[in-house]
């Protein structure tokens, strides 16, 4: 085993296509390194405290998805944060000796809070601020050391960087490795709209979409608005459903940008050709998916499993950290 993984996804609804490069990035991983892969519903509650069972369904959702994408319980550890109660002391701890104004300039808090303010959500909460420090536990607490990341999240790892050398240094012991950044090349995969995807903005297609809803979805993605007719000359670079070729169709994607380019393909005909090499795609994952939602039971069962292998992991780091700290 090459290192320690630990990443994790909030458990917010059925994970889309922007989150599959993520997903395939996770499969390779659990080949040569000692993973752990949690549903982080605490994380969740962050920001939807007022939403308690729509977490619940969640959380079977993101496992479903998980799993049909490659996941594998008997590679990975695959569980609930709140199943690990490890987490929750963790992050006790460390917050007695991390100082507040390492929280408070973590760049993306006040962005957030304004911009959630502004759709009505009041998030000035003591736990949405101590959210980088739930991270930081979620890391530290099975010593991690290798973290799956985009460039976004590097402020947050290097939080957990500097409280694991905090508590080091403190306690003048060397408990915790510093968790280094696995950068990984995640392409953005745009909404059917051209639009960052979301669900809010309803411009998604979940890994679990039909045939049918791709055939549809493709059918309403935007292009190259000066082509009214099929042989006029087209323009791939602003259009949405050629991002989408070179993402999921690659072999193709030179020969469309020529036929686009000469006005040789019409629109309708690329769009069909998409939904198939999408369907080619997500076929496989959406089967699986449907196979395993007839298995709740399983899924419960491979879920309190997991938990019982990260308990295991974590309590025995728990008690190297009390021991530190002079807790009985
Ligand atoms: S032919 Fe394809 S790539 Fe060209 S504008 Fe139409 S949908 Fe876009």
């Amino acid at each position: 085993m090459k290192g320690t993984v630990m990443s994790g996804m909030r458990p917010t609804g059925k994970l889309h296509i922007g989150h599959l490069s993520v997903l395939e990035n996770w499969v390779r991983l659990q080949e040569d390194h000692r993973c752990f892969f949690i549903i982080v519903n605490w994380h969740a509650l962050t920001t939807a405290f007022d939403e308690t069972e729509i977490i619940v369904e969640n959380i079977q959702d993101m496992a479903l998805d998980w799993l049909s994408a490659g996941l594998d319980p008997a590679k990975s550890t695959i569980c609930v944060q709140s199943q690990v109660k490890e987490h929750a002391e963790l992050h006790l701890l460390l917050s007695m000796i991390t100082p507040l104004p390492w929280l408070e300039r973590c760049p993306t808090y006040k962005e957030q809070v304004q911009e959630l303010g502004k759709a009505g959500k009041d998030i000035s909460t003591y736990g949405f601020l101590g959210y980088p420090m739930l991270m930081a536990a979620d890391i530290l607490v099975y010593k991690a050391d290798t973290i799956p990341v985009g460039r976004d999240q590097l402020p947050h790892l290097e939080f957990a960087r500097e409280v694991a050398r905090r508590f080091n240094y403190l306690y003048d012991k060397n408990v915790f490795p510093e968790p280094q950044a696995l950068l990984s090349n995640v392409p953005v995969v745009p909404g059917i709209d051209g639009r960052k995807m979301s669900k809010s903005y309803n411009n998604y297609i979940s890994l679990s979409e039909s045939t049918e809803e791709l055939k549809k979805k493709t059918k309403m993605m935007i292009t190259d608005p000066a082509r009214i007719r099929k042989d006029d000359l087209g323009h791939p670079e602003v259009c949405t459903v050629f991002v989408y070729q070179g993402l999921f169709n690659p072999e193709e994607v030179d020969e469309i940008e020529q036929k686009c380019r000469q006005g040789a393909i019409g629109c309708v005909a690329c769009k069909a050709r998409l939904a198939e090499c999408l369907d080619d795609v997500l076929g496989p994952i959406r089967e699986k998916r449907e196979e395993l939602a007839r298995r709740p039971d399983d899924i419960r069962d491979m879920l309190e499993d997991g938990a019982r292998k990260a308990r295991a992991a974590a309590s025995a780091i728990m008690e190297e950290v009390r021991e530190v700290m002079n807790l009985c």
